[in-house]
């Protein structure tokens, strides 16, 4: 066994098998994986096995279709021949037009993958699977490439691959402690040795959180017993004379495909388990737990009543398993929160379908700093800090329970609420409010105006259409009120802070105490990382001369991360989080100006306080810090306060308010605002797979700043020339707005993809941002877009309609 390696990949199911064959194939040939059983010996031996192309957005789309050609691949080696039943089909069933509609869009979504899906109705559904009755059935989504694979097999040809590109494989290896040094490298104990290492990875199935103890770190993975049988052969299979499409049922929660001349049948049972939570025994190894069939009985009904052909079969086997789930059912894949050269691929409950691009993503992640899509939605940093056992068992029963019901736009599920909130999330429950979720803050929708009132769940715009837009007009016209909580804000502090802040951001930043400036943080491939807001406060009795970085709600362990990497040894620069200590009120309207001066003493006219200006006050006898910045086009100022006085600051603002019409306004209005001035949604409209020029950004980049991390790559990425522009369009209907991911089509081909879509109701269009090709850029460009399979005609409009010079913001 070697005792020095650059990677250690602990675990050899799907997850570390694909995991090592890609780093081998990314660059990285002296890595090794260790495993404490045999291969495969996890979940993923008795895994049923499906591969489908199916994805709620591009990236899981993207590497699925990864899986599925690598695996084509390796059934076709001659070598070491996988069995892979490839383009067997596979039906999403629906029985109401809210998931057709759904389905429509994933299409519209998935072509711009280069995957085509059809959306059938209940016939066709029943033409393609002879077996199915049409009862109940709206239709479905057809999947062409599904199929199912041998697993042990699939594993078994990735190590072989690997270890010919010069990885090794130790079987029989258990992993029992880790050290990380000083230098960030690592050393893993096992029971046959230590290999010391650059890079380890946790590919550990349900034992995830054994090791992850070994480095301080608790995963919020949990783990779900999960049952399926395979019957006995069916006549009507036999005589089809073709094999069955796979079936994924959201309406009775069951899955099903062929094997061999009988059906494979899997549940997902609302009477559901937790498995292993209070440990597990090492000697659970290739092994199952207990079958229970009579918790599927629900379930099992459903399924009878439409395949009526499997009442009249035998069950051959059945089998019950540990499958992980994590609190929002996407895998965590990628760096481990607050750990450097430390990396994860966990929480996969369909790993063999995922796991070929699971690997694929983290062997670029861990050797090229950055995947190629966009890997937000896997990202483990996805979560912060709320993310308990507790937590994460409930989200991973709710889950489970809803395996094949995908999430609408509008659409909040039910547990885990509550869990980050601030002092005046009961006062504004108790006025009404509807609340939306961010990284766990319970943030205002829109108010609701009766306590019952309740939305359908839908792509279309919903019944809260008219809402939002009243809550609009009352900041266009007089001065509104919102909570932004979970705002993330960093307070760096030191004699470097500028130097370390001007490295960090491709633009100028603001040094002036008092002044606020936004900015954007770039890869070392020249490509977005992150934005922020700077704003520099002045040494006071509530603390030294000190920056303010603001970002997004979620973005709070992967900034830190990011800045924290950059930091160098020799800096005098402090980075301290005050995201759970301090909430956002900001003000907005035309007559925020009034209500701020009724409030605090300063003088807040545009010459002493002008746009983009911070300074501390008191809102009454609140302590509170203002920045003159503004997300909804209009005037507007950030009220930061310690949560400790929110409840105070509120109720005083709220009263000021009164004599200015102030209204309540939540997050759909801020959407619309936003969406009507060009702003843009960190990992909607901002992503790691364009540059701040392709994203529009060029106002805040300076290539003629000495250097900022990302340079060289942006050098070469603009002489290369854009591969993509973003445009603002306007679309012509009234029923939808386009969703992330809907495809933007010339003739029969997608020429770009929407990142974002609302209703500006100020200008009152339908506003959408899309990556397009640079040729259909130009401002006045007519094309379609595919909005829940209609073909809506949509123009390039200057990005930013509602009150282009800025004039209304800048007060
Ligand atoms: C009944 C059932 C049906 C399923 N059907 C499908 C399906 O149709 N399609 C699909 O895509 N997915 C399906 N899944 C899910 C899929 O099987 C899993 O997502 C996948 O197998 C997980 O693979 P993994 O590599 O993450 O974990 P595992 O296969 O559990 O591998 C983890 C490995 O880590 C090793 N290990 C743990 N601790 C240590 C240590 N300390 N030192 C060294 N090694 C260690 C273990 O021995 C194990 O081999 C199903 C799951 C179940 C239970």
């Amino acid at each position: 066994m070697k005792t020095t390696t650059r990677a250690v990949v602990i675990g050899g199911g799907i997850a570390g098998c694909s995991t090592l064959y890609h780093l081998t194939q990314e660059g990285w040939s002296d890595v090794v994986l260790v495993e404490r059983d045999e291969l495969t010996s996890g979940t993923t031996w008795h895994s049923a096995a499906q591969v489908t192309n199916f994805g709620g957005n591009q990236t899981m789309v993207g590497l699925k279709t990864h899986s599925i050609n690598l695996y084509k691949e390796l059934r076709d080696d001659a070598d070491y021949p996988v069995q892979y039943n490839h383009g067997d089909g596979g039906i999403r069933l629906a029985n109401t037009e809210e998931q057709m509609d759904g389905y429509r869009h994933f299409s519209s979504m998935a072509r711009g993958m280069g995957v085509d899906f059809e959306v059938i109705d209940a016939e066709e559904c029943a033409r393609r699977h002879p077996l199915i009755s049409t009862d109940n059935l709206l239709g479905g989504l057809w999947d062409p490439s599904d199929g199912d694979i041998d697993p042990a097999s699939l594993c078994q040809a990735l190590a072989r691959r690997a270890r010919k590109a010069g990885a090794e494989v130790y079987r029989q290896t258990n992993v029992t402690g880790l050290t990380q040094h000083k230098d960030d490298t690592w050393t893993v104990h096992t029971n046959k040795g230590d290999i010391d290492c650059e890079v380890v990875v946790n590919a550990c199935g349900y034992r995830v959180n054994e090791v992850g103890e070994m480095m301080g770190v608790h995963h919020p993975v949990a783990s779900m017993e999960h049952q399926y049988f395979v019957t006995d052969e069916i006549p009507g299979i036999v005589e089809a004379g073709h094999r069955m499409p796979l079936l994924r049922c959201p309406i009775s929660d069951y899955y099903c495909r062929q094997e061999k001349n009988g059906l494979l049948l899997g549940f997902y049972e609302q009477d559901c388990k937790t498995w292993g939570m209070d440990g597990i025994s090492p000697d659970f190894s290739n092994d199952l737990c207990p079958d229970d069939l009579d918790r599927v009985t629900d379930v099992l009904e459903g399924a009878f009543e439409r395949m009526p052909a499997l009442m009249e079969v035998g069950i051959k086997n059945i089998v019950n398993g540990p499958i992980t789930y994590t609190i929002d059912g996407a895998p965590l894949v990628g760096p481990i929160p607050n750990k450097r050269n430390a990396f994860c691929i966990i929480g996969l409950r369909a790993g063999l379908g995922e796991g070929g691009g699971h690997g694929w993503m983290l062997a670029q992640q861990i050797v090229h700093g950055e995947a190629c899509y966009d890997t937000w939605c896997i990202d483990p940093r996805r979560f912060t800090g709320h993310t308990n056992v507790e937590l994460t068992s409930l989200k991973a029963i709710e889950d489970y329970q809803n395996e094949f019901r995908f999430h609408f736009p509008n659409e909040h599920r039910p547990v885990g609420r509550d869990a980050k909130t601030t002092p005046i999330t009961p006062v504004l429950a108790a006025e009404g409010a509807e609340f939306t979720i961010v990284n766990g803050w319970e943030r205002v929708e829109f108010m609701k105006p009766t306590p019952d009132f309740h939305v359908t769940h839908t792509f279309k715009f919903d019944e809260s259409f008219d809402i939002v837009g009243e809550e609009v007009a009352a900041v266009q016209n007089a001065v509104g009120i919102c909570e932004v909580n979970g705002f993330n804000r960093f307070e760096i502090t030191g004699e470097d802070r500028h130097t370390f802040i001007d490295r960090m951001f491709c633009g100028n930043m603001t040094k002036k105490d008092g002044r606020v400036g936004l900015g954007y943080m770039l890869n070392d491939h020249g490509m977005i990382k992150g934005e922020a807001t700077i704003a520099n406060l002045p040494a006071t009795d509530r603390g030294p001369q000190r920056a303010w970085f603001g970002s997004a709600a979620a973005a709070e362990y992967h900034d830190m991360d990011w800045l924290q990497t950059h930091l160098r040894d020799d800096e005098d620069v402090q980075i301290k989080s005050l995201t759970n200590d301090q909430t956002i009120l900001v003000i907005a309207g035309p007559k925020a100006r009034d209500v701020l001066s009724a409030v605090s003493r300063l003088d807040w006219s545009s010459s002493a306080f002008p746009w983009l200006s911070a300074r501390e006050c008191f809102i009454g006898y609140a302590p509170a810090t203002v920045l003159g910045v503004s997300f909804s086009g209009e005037l507007a100022y950030e009220i930061h306060i310690p949560n400790a006085h929110l409840y105070n600051a509120y109720k005083t603002l709220r009263k000021a308010g009164e004599a200015f019409g102030m209204e309540m306004f939540g997050a759909k209005a801020v959407d619309s605002m936003r969406m009507e001035k060009g702003f843009l949604h960190w990992k909607a409209d901002i992503l790691t797979e364009f540059d701040p020029f392709e994203t529009g950004l060029d106002r805040f980049v300076k290539m003629e700043k000495e250097d900022f991390v990302g340079k060289a790559a942006l050098e070469k990425r603009v002489a290369a020339g854009k591969t993509v522009e973003l445009v603002t369009m306007e679309l012509d209907t009234k029923e939808a707005a386009a969703h992330g991911g809907s495809s933007v089509m010339v003739g029969g081909d997608v020429i770009g993809t929407v990142t974002s879509g609302d209703w500006g109701y100020r200008t009152g269009k339908n506003l959408a941002y899309a990556f397009v090709k640079p040729e259909y850029s130009a401002t006045g460009t007519t094309f379609e877009v595919d909005v829940l399979g209609k073909r809506v005609p949509a123009t390039i409009i200057p990005m930013g309609p509602y009150d282009p010079d800025y004039s209304l913001m800048r007060g």
